[in-house]
C-alpha cells in the first residue's frame, strides 16, 4: 500500500483546528486543514468571539458617550447612532482576521482545502466541494475539530429574522424596539447588553433561578444587580416552551416554576442561546466507531484520541468549557502529542470571561464546587471601591474574590466582576499554573496605582490582613 498523502488531516478551521494544523506543520507533519466555510477561523472569528466583542466594544463606547463621560467633564450634543457603520466596522474586523488565518496557514505550508469533510474510514477523509466534485485524502491521523452550533430549542423555530440565534443577533439591520433573550448565560448576556445599550428594551428569560450558570453564585448576584441597574429586565425560573411570530412581533410561551403557563406579546422577539457539539458531523464520524456521550460530545482519552485509533478530537466537540482558548490549547497539545511529545490540559486552569460591563472573569473552583467537594477553604475579598486606580477611572463596582485551600493556602479559584477583569484574570491563571499560594500573590510587588493591586489586597485578605480596607 502506498504512503498516505498526509500525516494529519484536520477537519475544521476554527481556533482548535487551525492552531492544531499550524503547530503540527511547525513540528514537521505534512498537514491539511479542511473547512466547509470559505472564511477561516470557525465560529470564533466568523460568528462568535470576534464579532460579538467588536459590537460589545462599539456599543460600550456609545453608552459611555451617552451617559458615562459626563462625570469626567466631557459632554456631547447631537450624539447619533450609525448602526450601519458599527456593523461595517465589525465585518471588517472579522474579514481582516479570517484573512490573517489564511496567511498563517500558507506561511506554515498547511494545505487549506475548502469543502465538507466526512470520515470514510480511519486514514481516509472525503471532501465534497460546493461545485459537486469530491476529493479523497489519505492520512496517518485525523483530527476532528468541527466545533459546535446553536442548540435547537423545542418549540422555538429560528428564522434568523424575527427569531434569531446568536448568529442572527450579531447582524440585525435595525435596533429592535423590544428584544427577548432566552438564556442568561454568557452569550445571552453579552448580546442582550449590546442591544440594550443601542436602545432595545431587553428582557432576559432564564430557566434557572439565577444568572450565569456554572459561575460563582456571589459573582452572579452582583452582576444581576448591575445589569438590572443598566435597564435589563430579568425573568428567572421561567421555562420557554415555544414562540410564535405574528404581525405585532413574536411572543414566547413561558412556564413559570409553579407550572402556570403565561403568554406575553413582544414586538421583535429574538432568541439567543446555548451551543451544542456539531451533531450531524459526529453522526458521520460514528460510522467509523467514534463514540459520543449522551450530550453529543465526542469521547476522547487524555491524549484526545477517540475510541478509533488514529482519529482524534478537540475543541467544542469534546467535553469541557466551550471556549476558543480551550480549543486552541487542545489543538497545540494534540499536535505535539502526534509529533511524539507529551502534554495535557487542566480545565481548572482555563479562564472564562463574560465581556459585559462589568466584565466577569473567573478561573478555578467556585465556592459552590468547593462546598460540594467537601474542600475546606478560606476567602479573601477586596472591593474596587478601595482601589485608588479604580476610583480615578470612576469604576468602583466590583471586587476580587480569591478562594484558597484552608490548610495549604494554595489558590483554588479567583473570581472578578469588574470592567477590566478579563485582563486581570491572567495574573490569577499564571499564579495557579505555578501552584501559587495566596501568600505568594500577597508578597509579589504590584505597580501603583494599578488595578492589579486589588488582586494583591484580596490575597492579603485571605489571611485577614488586607491593608487598604
Ligand atoms: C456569540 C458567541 C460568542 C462567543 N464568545 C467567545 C469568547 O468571547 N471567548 C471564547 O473563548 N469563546 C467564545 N465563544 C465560543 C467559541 O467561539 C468556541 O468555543 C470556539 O469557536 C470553538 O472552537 P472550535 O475550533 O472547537 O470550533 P469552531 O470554531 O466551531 O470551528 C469549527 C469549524 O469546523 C467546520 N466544520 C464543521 N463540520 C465540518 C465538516 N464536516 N467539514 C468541514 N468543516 C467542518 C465549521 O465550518 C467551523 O468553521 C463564543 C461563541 C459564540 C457563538
Amino acid at each position: 500500500m502506498s504512503d498516505p498523502a498526509y500525516d494529519l488531516v484536520v477537519v475544521g478551521a476554527g481556533p482548535g483546528g487551525y492552531v492544531a494544523a499550524i503547530r503540527a506543520a511547525q513540528l514537521g507533519l505534512k498537514t491539511a486543514c479542511v473547512d466547509k466555510r470559505a472564511a477561516l477561523g470557525g465560529t470564533c472569528l466568523n460568528v462568535g468571539c470576534i464579532p460579538s466583542k467588536a459590537l460589545l466594544h462599539s456599543s460600550e463606547r456609545y453608552e459611555e458617550a451617552k451617559a458615562g463621560l459626563a462625570k469626567h467633564g466631557i459632554r456631547f450634543s447631537g450624539l447619533e447612532l450609525d448602526l450601519g457603520a458599527m456593523m461595517a466596522h465589525k465585518d471588517k474586523v472579522v474579514a481582516d482576521l479570517t484573512k490573517g488565518v489564511e496567511f498563517l496557514l500558507n506561511k506554515n505550508k498547511v494545505d487549506r482545502i475548502e469543502g465538507a469533510a466526512s470520515i470514510a474510514a480511519p486514514g481516509e477523509v472525503v471532501v465534497s466541494r460546493n461545485d459537486g466534485t469530491a476529493d479523497n485524502l489519505t492520512t496517518r491521523h485525523i483530527l476532528i475539530a468541527t466545533g459546535s452550533e446553536p442548540s435547537p430549542l423545542a418549540g422555538v423555530e429560528v428564522d434568523e429574522k424575527r427569531i434569531v440565534s446568536s448568529t442572527g443577533a450579531l447582524s440585525l439591520e435595525s435596533v429592535p424596539e423590544k428584544l427577548i433573550v432566552i438564556g442568561a448565560g454568557v452569550i445571552g448576556l453579552e448580546l442582550g447588553s449590546v442591544w440594550s445599550r443601542l436602545g432595545s428594551d431587553v428582557t432576559v428569560v432564564e430557566y434557572l433561578d439565577h444568572i450565569l450558570p456554572g459561575m460563582d453564585r456571589e459573582i452572579g448576584r452582583q452582576a444581576l444587580r448591575v445589569f438590572k441597574r443598566q435597564g435589563l429586565e430579568f425573568q428567572l425560573s421561567q421555562k420557554v416552551t415555544g414562540a410564535s411570530v405574528g404581525e405585532q412581533g413574536c411572543a414566547p410561551e413561558r412556564r413559570a416554576g409553579g407550572g402556570r403557563r403565561r403568554r406575553g406579546a413582544r414586538r421583535g422577539c429574538r432568541a439567543t442561546g446555548n451551543r451544542t457539539p456539531a451533531l450531524h458531523r459526529r453522526a458521520r464520524a460514528r460510522r467509523t466507531g467514534v463514540t459520543a456521550d449522551e450530550r453529543g460530545f465526542i469521547e476522547v482519552d487524555h491524549r484526545f484520541e477517540t475510541r478509533v485509533p488514529g482519529i482524534y478530537a478537540i475543541g467544542d466537540c469534546i467535553p469541557g468549557p466551550m471556549l476558543a482558548h480551550k480549543a486552541e490549547d487542545e489543538g497545540s497539545i494534540c499536535a505535539e502529542i502526534l509529533a511524539g511529545q507529551s502534554g495535557q490540559i487542566d480545565h481548572d486552569r482555563i479562564p472564562g470571561v463574560v465581556y459585559t460591563w462589568p466584565e466577569i472573569a473567573s478561573v478555578g473552583k467556585t465556592e459552590e464546587a468547593l462546598k460540594e467537594q467537601g474542600v475546606s477553604y478560606k476567602v479573601g475579598n477586596f472591593p474596587f471601591s478601595a482601589d485608588s486606580r479604580a476610583r480615578a477611572v470612576g469604576d468602583t463596582d466590583g471586587f476580587v474574590k480569591i478562594l484558597a485551600d484552608a490548610d495549604t493556602d494554595r489558590v483554588l479559584g479567583v473570581h472578578i466582576p469588574w470592567p477590566f477583569a478579563g485582563d486581570l484574570i491572567s495574573e490569577a491563571v499564571i499564579a495557579m499554573e505555578f501552584g501559587a499560594s495566596a501568600e505568594d500573590i500577597a508578597r509579589t510587588c504590584h505597580a501603583h496605582p494599578a488595578m492589579g493591586e486589588a488582586v494583591r489586597e484580596a490575597a492579603l485578605a485571605v489571611a485577614g490582613r488586607a491593608l487598604h480596607i
